[in-house]
């Protein structure tokens, strides 16, 4: 009986080939790897490799064709409340504002709060991303890293007990993402959840995660493998990029 908080065991992805007596596409199979609770983990590996496609499993969004996903003991099976998403397109809900779509999945998470409540406890979770003064602005009157701070507030303002992020920076400038690095960094200070984010920035791994995963094209043409490394701080991005997998 394993003690980690997310266990994935032998995970493997196929798709059926592109025509009929075509071979099935592996994208990855024996990835096994655990989550710690309150960790903070970061996966890199080339495009393509399958990252998205394990944090989709993860949510409950897909499925692994083969494998097992054990959160808390329980299978994972669908999305759930206790499993928070952050996507690199924020994914907001155009006709609401900032506030409401906070105040959204806070209403569905807690149903016996007040309607102040609510707006409160969104707000505390705004403020931590420095958004108090844009609150009532829609996301088309927002920039794009105004967006993925909402997005991110959204996400963790729920409390959701596991965190995905699919490369929530990925589309914004350097500036700002240094400065939402930091924010995320506050926002899960606070609360120390789980959390499990891509990034194809070994720089951003670097400086965020208490562990980081290499997703790989190994040795067997293209199957991936999540390998772990290892690093103390400080770290250097040398050791990283030099791994032999990478
Ligand atoms: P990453 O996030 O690491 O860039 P993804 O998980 O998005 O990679 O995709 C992994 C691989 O699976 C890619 O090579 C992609 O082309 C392939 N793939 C994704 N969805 C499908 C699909 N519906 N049919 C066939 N191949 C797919
Ligand atoms: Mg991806």
């Amino acid at each position: 009986m394993s003690h980690a908080f997310v266990e994935v065991q032998q995970a493997a992805k196929r798709f059926p080939g592109a025509s009929k007596n075509a071979p099935p596409l592996t994208v990855f199979e024996n990835v096994s790897f655990q989550l710690q609770k309150g960790e903070f983990v970061c996966i890199i590996g080339h495009s393509g490799c399958g990252k998205s496609t394990i944090m989709n499993a993860l949510a409950g969004l897909d499925q692994f064709s083969d494998g097992s996903m054990v959160m808390e003991g329980k299978e994972i099976n669908g999305p759930g409340l206790e499993r928070g998403v952050v996507f690199q397109n924020y994914s907001l809900l155009p006709w609401l504002t900032a506030l409401e779509n906070v105040r959204f999945g806070v209403r569905a998470r807690w149903k016996a709060w007040s309607e102040r409540q609510v707006t409160e406890h969104s707000m505390e979770y705004l403020e931590m991303v420095g958004l108090k003064e844009v609150v009532s602005r829609k996301p088309s009157q927002l920039s794009g890293g105004m967006r993925q701070r909402v997005s991110i507030a959204r996400a963790f303002a729920t409390k959701p007990k596991l965190l995905l992020l699919d490369e929530p920076f990925g589309a914004l400038d350097a500036l700002t993402r240094g400065v939402i690095q930091d924010e995320l960094v506050k926002i899960w200070t606070h609360d120390q959840q789980t959390v499990f984010m891509i990034t194809h920035d070994v720089d951003e791994a670097i400086l965020l995660a208490d562990r980081i995963f290499l997703m790989t094209n190994g040795p067997e043409a293209r199957i991936a493998e999540a390998v772990e490394i290892d690093l103390p701080r400080p770290r250097n991005r040398a050791e990283i990029i030099k791994h032999p997998n990478f």
